[in-house]
């Protein structure tokens, strides 16, 4: 049986109490969770819902997320995970796209969705909370059977995530069940010891997102490990959680082991429970992931990966000798290479990484592309997109990643920036990530990007936005002037802008364009 639910009974059958869940003190165990899964399937079923339909989950990180995930897997459905921060035009496109039938969310979300209910397929909304006009209570929507798991072949669509749109219109993403597990199972693999039924992990990802998604539904519960949800990212409540419970695992974006070392009491906090700290999503500055590690004696994995390679790709891991600023070596099963426009290998360099300022990196970059067991089905519905992300090559199918790297003789790989986040600038290429990192090593910057911003005689003039350290005086001119004593001339910020924060999504990468448009605006 392929139905990667199948994990969670396998886990529940062996029933020693475990706990699989624990939200503001209340446990469910794994035992409970099998049954609840069974209800909320039975649920679907009594509807006409199950095989191949789709279930859109938009929520944020409460256990219901977790029942109506595997429940909708139990059917042989397929998930739908929407981001909670959405309003009606960001739904309604994931809605009418997927075709989804029922939509699980918060009673305060409903009115988006009602505002285009009648442009979708859905028949029903499910609701947690308190009761709402158009929508059936959570808990008046199960069933009281314990259907059998619905058999599913390992190319069988099982989540239909959304890329966040950084690039265009989202798309949807066709995971199958065996995209899911062969990355649940690499995934855990990696971390020492692997996962166990005594780790606890923090749940501060959010679990629509593939990567909160990939480390709880799959690796952490496919383990018999317990999930600690917070639905909201807040830095003293997390710290917090772990201290409270000596929580094992946590899983974070840059953003928020940044926001964790910035806090004014970090040197008190006592992180000595948690035996693994992974981070991903977007590198990571190499200042933060040090500062990190010397306060609290923990070691940070860096992963990289995208929604469409389900999604980890690359893992840095201390045990495998990490090198600090590369994204590690390919998984096991997978392939990657770093290729020029017409898809020939680009020389590995040596050693890496290079150092940026010494080494043109036009020389030894190209595009990463990726091929393995993780690799998507494809966009849902979009030919045209499919085309222009695979290149088909001795019968490998390989994966465009849109990452802008190179790779060295040891197969460490480095990520610069993405394809689209590049800036020419009077011809020359800027990757906003250097300048970044710079600004990172300055201690009055407590956060920075860099974007490209349109200009009349250089194409491209690069900016950059700070949210300095609050106490330290340290004007916008000071640091123009410390990054062109550290930088060749052509890729210092021509402007430096002091900003309160960063516009962010809910995965914590920087929304570049909204910074591109301020600009444009002003
Ligand atoms: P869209 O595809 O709509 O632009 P998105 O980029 O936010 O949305 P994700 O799948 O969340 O979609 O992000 C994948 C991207 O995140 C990668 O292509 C890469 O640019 C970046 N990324 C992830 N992990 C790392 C890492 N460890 N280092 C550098 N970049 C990373």
């Amino acid at each position: 049986m392929s139905n990667i639910v199948m994990n969670i009974r396998s886990v529940a059958e062996d029933d020693t109490g475990e706990v699989a869940v624990s939200y503001t003190g209340n446990d469910v165990t794994y035992g409970e969770l099998w049954a609840q899964t069974g209800q909320f399937a039975a649920g679907l079923n009594d509807r006409g819902i199950g095989e191949g339909d789709r279930v859109a989950v938009y929520l944020p990180n409460v256990p219901q997320f977790v029942t109506a995930f595997h429940g909708t897997l139990r059917t042989g459905g397929v998930v739908v995970p929407m981001n909670p921060q959405y309003k009606s035009r960001e739904i309604g496109h994931l809605l009418s796209d997927s075709g989804a039938q029922v939509v699980v969310t918060l009673s305060d979300l409903v009115p988006f969705v009602d505002e285009v209910r009648d442009d979708t397929d859905v028949e029903h909304v499910v609701t947690v909370g308190q009761e709402t006009e158009g929508g059936i209570d959570f808990e008046a929507f199960l069933g009281d059977d314990d259907p059998e798991i619905v058999d599913r072949a390992p190319d069988d669509v099982a989540a239909q995530p959304y890329t966040s749109g950084t690039t265009g219109r989202p798309k949807g993403v066709q995971l199958t069940h065996r995209n899911l597990s062969s990355n649940a199972n690499t995934a855990a693999d990696l971390i020492p010891n692997g996962i166990q039924t005594d780790d606890k992990q923090l749940g501060v990802l959010p679990l629509f997102h593939i990567y909160g998604m990939t480390v709880v539904m799959n690796a952490a519960l496919f383990n018999g490990a317990a999930y600690y949800p917070l639905p909201e990212w807040d830095a003293q409540e997390a710290v917090s959680l772990i201290e409270d419970e000596r929580l094992t695992l946590m899983h974070g974006v840059p953003a928020m082991y940044n926001d964790i070392i910035n806090q004014p009491n970090a040197e008190e906090f006592d992180l000595s429970s948690v035996r693994l700290a992974g981070v991903g999503g977007s590198g990571i500055p190499v200042e933060v992931l040090r500062r990190f590690e010397d306060l609290y004696d923990v070691n940070i994995y860096e992963g990289y990966g995208l929604t469409e390679t389900s999604p980890i790709t690359h893992f840095n891991s201390p045990e495998q000798g990490r090198r600090v600023g590369s994204i590690g070596r390919p998984l096991p099963s997978v392939d990657a290479k770093i290729v020029d426009d017409d898809f020939a290998e680009r020389p590995r360099i040596e050693e890496g990484p290079v150092d940026e300022d010494e080494v043109d990196l036009d020389e030894i970059t190209g595009e990463l592309v990726v091929a393995g067991p993780n690799v998507m089905k494809g966009y849902a519905r979009l030919p045209d997109a499919n085309e222009e992300a695979f290149t088909e090559q001795n019968g490998k199918r390989w994966f465009h990643t849109g990452d802008i790297g190179y790779w060295d003789e040891n197969d460490f790989f480095y990520v610069v920036d993405r394809k689209k986040d590049m800036i020419n600038t009077a011809g020359y290429n800027v990757y906003p990530r250097e300048v970044e990192e710079l600004l990172f090593e300055h201690e009055g910057v407590a956060d920075a990007a860099v974007v490209g911003i349109p200009d009349d005689r250089r194409g491209e003039t690069v900016n950059a936005f700070v949210v300095p350290v609050p106490d330290i005086e340290e004007t916008p001119e000071e640091l123009k002037q410390y990054c062109l004593d550290n930088l060749a001339e052509y890729k210092h910020p021509r402007e430096v802008e002091f900003v309160e924060e960063l516009p962010r999504t809910t995965t914590g990468k920087v929304q570049k364009f909204e910074l591109r448009e301020t600009e444009a605006t002003k």
